[in-house]
């Protein structure tokens, strides 16, 4: 097996997931003491997050792709890149620009489920960045013809406010999971067929819920992305 990079800590409660589903995968598939070849690169968010708020995505995707961050994990023998959040593949074009090695898109990811599924409305549900901004919208929608539908702006504030203020600070309350819920409810009704959970750590919240919709968790698609490079399927 190849080694795979994952560039995470965006937030670490959901690279924890990461590193968890990419050893258990393996597992599954070659049994007895097979683990997954992974390097690994932690950031501390708190200052990924504050470039998000400034705006200044290219100091952020700087940071990234440094000799110490995505480089490093090519140098130290990564033959691809996860970067193990939907709202940083704004500056996934910085990340390619630097590296030698593929990233594996979580979008491409997400569409491809999408895709196989049938499904061509799907709401989307992220931080603000993700959900307002042309990037994952324009890959689904240009690779993938999937429409995207988001929650009204008011709503759209609160699921962004529960992603920083709680999912990434390993908070899970019953209130969240309930207003979650309720946005899925809601767009169903507007035609919705399925929803991406497009936030790396909403899995975490919703795991176990009884949702309205079939759920595509991001996280879980990009692992399984991961897998069949590590394993050699692609
Ligand atoms: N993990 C989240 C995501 O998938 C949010 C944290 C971030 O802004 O990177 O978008």
């Amino acid at each position: 097996m190849r080694y795979l990079g994952v560039l995470g800590g965006m937030s670490w409660e959901s690279t924890a997931s990461y590193y968890r589903l990419l050893n258990q995968g393996v597992r599954e598939r070659l049994g007895g003491l097979h683990s997954a070849p992974l390097l690994l690169h932690s950031v501390d968010f708190a200052s990924i997050a504050a470039l998000q708020q400034a705006g200044d995505w290219d100091a952020a995707g700087r940071q990234l792709a440094a000799a110490a961050a995505a480089q490093g994990l090519e140098r130290a023998g990564a033959t691809a890149l996860l970067l193990a959040t939907n709202t940083m593949h704004k500056v996934a074009p910085a990340l390619e620009d630097a590296l030698g090695i593929p990233l594996l898109h979580i979008g491409d990811a997400v569409g491809q489920a999408l895709q196989q599924a049938g499904v061509r409305r799907a709401v989307l549900l992220g931080t603000r960045f993700t959900m307002q901004e042309n990037f994952y919208r324009e890959r689904l929608h240009q690779r993938f013809g999937i429409q995207l539908l988001v929650p009204e702006p008011a709503a759209m504030t609160e699921i962004d406010r529960i992603i920083f203020a709680e999912l990434c600070c390993g908070q899970f309350t019953d209130a969240s999971r309930a207003f979650y819920l309720q946005q899925l409810q809601t767009l169903q009704a507007q035609g919705a067929e399925a929803a991406i959970l497009g936030c790396t750590e909403i899995g975490l919240l919703l795991a176990g819920s009884q949702a309205p919709l079939p759920l595509f968790d991001s996280a879980e698609l990009h692992v399984g992305m991961g897998l069949e490079w590590l394993l050699g399927a692609s």
